[in-house]
């Protein structure tokens, strides 16, 4: 069973390598809402791997390999760059939405990567974006405690004008060490505990990460998976802002991600917060 497992991983990595030479990983997008409004504030890239037999392959079926492999530094490249330049693209063909944000996710072996801070200002400047509508979406579980080089590279993006959000915050044993220690911008509210709304005990859970996010000064708290219309009012009543998931959209091929751009208005508030120019969400709530 071993033998059949390392063959076939070793026939994915092959076929993994050659995708993104032939520009098979592709890139969809999941809107990011105002709760209350229903006004976009974001996009969050999400990779795809357009499989010639296969069909389109979800990110389960490659991230892991492409970390173990070291193939995610070419895959992560290929994400910003599509996701940035696109994003760039929407701002000047959509006016209104010059301030709706990209949210792209990186993983904890991209961190490993002593040229990624370079590669990044390489992106932002070759796609013309503005980089306070730059979100990376870091995953709190693959953050090591003490990994001073992962947190200095995170303070020189940071730097660079983009914003760092904990992916998946609550889920990982680090989630308060990494507030502390690293420069987090914000948090994405981990879809377990909204899929537990409306109840008593989970309302607690999800009005303490609230007021943790406020005391800290963090600028908003993304609720992540929400399905159903009383997940969106326990999240509301509890103070929060912004969410994505199925009840409000799919993610969706670049095409379809125009037309709802073209068809739904920007929420205002976004890019009126503090610092003029700089878009921010706004505080938790
Ligand atoms: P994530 O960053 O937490 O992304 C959210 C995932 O939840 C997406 O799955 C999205 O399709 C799914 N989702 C959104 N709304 C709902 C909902 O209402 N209900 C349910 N059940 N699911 C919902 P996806 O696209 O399969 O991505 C899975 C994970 O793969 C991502 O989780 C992220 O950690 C990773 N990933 C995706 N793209 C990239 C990438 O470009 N680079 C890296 N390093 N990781 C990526
Ligand atoms: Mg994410
Ligand atoms: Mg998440």
């Amino acid at each position: 069973a071993m033998h059949v497992d390392a063959v076939h991983r070793l026939k994915l990595t092959t076929e993994l390598r050659k995708a993104l030479d032939r520009g098979e990983i592709g890139v969809m997008y999941q809107p990011i809402f105002d709760l209350r409004s229903g006004d976009i504030v974001g996009l969050e890239a999400l990779a795809r791997w357009h499989h010639p037999e296969r069909g389109l392959l979800p990110p389960i079926d490659f991230i892991g390999l492409a970390e173990e492999t070291g193939l995610i530094q070419s895959l992560g490249r290929r994400v910003l760059d599509v996701a940035l330049a696109e994003m760039a693209a929407w701002h000047r063909r959509y006016p209104a939405h010059r301030h709706t944000r990209i949210a792209v996710n990186m993983s904890g072996r991209q961190l490993g990567n002593p040229g990624i801070v370079d590669d990044l200002r390489e992106m932002l400047t070759g796609s013309g974006i503005d980089p306070a509508a730059v979100i990376l979406e870091i995953t709190e579980n693959v953050l090591t405690p003490g990994d001073g080089s992962a947190s200095e590279r995170m303070e020189r993006m940071a730097d660079l004008g983009v914003s760092l959000y904990i992916d998946d915050f609550g889920t990982g044993w680090s989630s308060l060490n990494a507030l502390r220690s690293l420069p987090v911008t914000g948090v994405k509210l981990a879809p377990e505990f909204v899929s537990r709304l409306p109840d008593p005990e989970e309302n607690g859970f999800v009005e303490a990460v609230r007021d943790l996010a406020e005391n800290l000064g963090l600028e908003a708290v993304v609720a992540e998976g929400l399905e159903r219309e009383d997940q969106r009012q326990a999240l509301v009543a509890a103070g929060y802002r912004i969410g994505q998931g199925f009840l409000f959209g799919q993610p969706l091929k670049s095409d379809d991600a125009d037309d709802l751009l073209r068809t739904t208005p920007a929420a205002a508030w976004v890019g009126s917060g503090a610092g003029g120019a700089v878009p921010r969400w706004g505080r938790a709530g």
